[in-house]
């Protein structure tokens, strides 16, 4: 899935509200669990690496899930796209959710 939408900037997977991981887990709650806080301080070297990634866009990141979601094939999400964002800091929640 090319099109994941992330509001996580504090992820080290997030690239300018991308995803650039290649592999997401998604918990039963619609969590995604790969979030990891990012680590350490922006320093110049940092900020260059950025500026890199974002040439680097288009990762097809294969998404898992466990959610009972209608877009739940089998294990995996089979939406065109879905977003990530946290409704209260504390957890990354996709918001492409729909109950089956
Ligand atoms: S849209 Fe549904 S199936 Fe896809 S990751 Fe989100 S909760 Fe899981």
């Amino acid at each position: 899935m090319k099109d994941i939408k992330c509001g996580l900037k504090t992820c080290k997977f997030n690239k300018g509200y991308g995803c650039t991981a290649k592999q997401i887990s998604v918990s039963k709650n619609a969590d995604c669990t790969t979030y990891v806080a990012k680590s350490g301080t922006r320093t110049s070297d940092f900020e260059a690496g950025t500026d890199f990634a974002k040439s680097n866009f288009s990762v097809d990141t294969a998404v898992g899930c466990q959610a009972d979601c209608v877009f739940n094939k089998q294990g995996s999400c089979a939406a065109v796209g879905i977003t990530v964002m946290s409704e209260d800091s504390s957890n990354a929640g996709c918001l492409t959710f729909l109950k089956k």
